[in-house]
């Protein structure tokens, strides 16, 4: 089983185009949602969040306390670099899992936008990056989410450069209405399916 990575800056459409393959049948693991989930229900983390933040990290019904987190991470680099260490390896774990209930004979998409950051590029066959322009995507995320220029700069300042992840990637999807996606994506996962079936 052939594994592809997909990441882009925020607000690129990695979700969007994932979704595509989505319904072309191909199964999708959105590593950001599951990163967020074994923040809950992953013994290990839990134990390592609590010892590296303190306890005030969960509620006594054993729910995240967010606030607390964001407020130790956000602005402080060495901060949020030590929660990316241990929550990239428990998502790391959750993919396994994920990956191993997965019976297609042919490929499985990760999407990640810390993809190369997190060195879970390592982990998978091929990978694609989706561009778009900081200024289109400080567009799209403003209408998305409704936070302001400033909130979407600081997101993306934590992620590598959008240079340097165009040089790692294997594929470069263009979603910066340049051309037409969808054609991109079809001949992608044809070729993917043809990788697959070499293995
Ligand atoms: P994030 O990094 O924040 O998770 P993302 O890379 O997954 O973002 P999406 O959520 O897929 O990006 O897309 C961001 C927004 O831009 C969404 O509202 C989506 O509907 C919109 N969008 C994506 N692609 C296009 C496009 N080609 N044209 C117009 N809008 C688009």
């Amino acid at each position: 089983m052939l594994k592809v990575g997909i990441t882009g800056g925020i607000g690129s459409g990695k979700s969007t185009i994932s979704k595509i393959f989505e319904l072309l049948g191909i199964p999708v693991f959105y590593a950001d949602d599951h990163a967020k989930k074994v923040m809950t229900e992953d013994p290990i983390l839990m134990d390592a969040i609590k010892s590296t933040f303190g306890n005030e990290a969960y509620f006594d019904d054993g729910s995240l306390n967010r606030k607390y987190i964001a407020h130790i991470v956000f602005n402080d680099a060495n901060q949020l670099a030590k929660l990316n260490a241990i929550v990239h390896p428990a998502t790391f774990r959750a993919f396994d899992i994920w990956a191993a209930q997965i019976k297609t004979p042919s490929y499985i998409l990760k999407e990640a936008a810390l993809l190369f950051e997190s060195n879970a590029h390592l982990m998978c066959d091929k990978t694609i990056m989706v561009y778009a322009p900081l200024q289109m995507r400080i567009s799209r995320v403003i209408a998305r989410d409704g936070i302001t220029k400033a909130e979407v700069e600081s997101r993306n300042s934590k992620q590598f450069d959008d240079e340097l992840k165009l040089k790692m990637a294997d594929y470069v999807i263009n979603n910066d209405d340049t051309e037409l996606v969808i054609p991109k994506i079809l001949a992608l996962h044809e070729h993917f399916l043809t990788l697959a079936q070499a293995q």
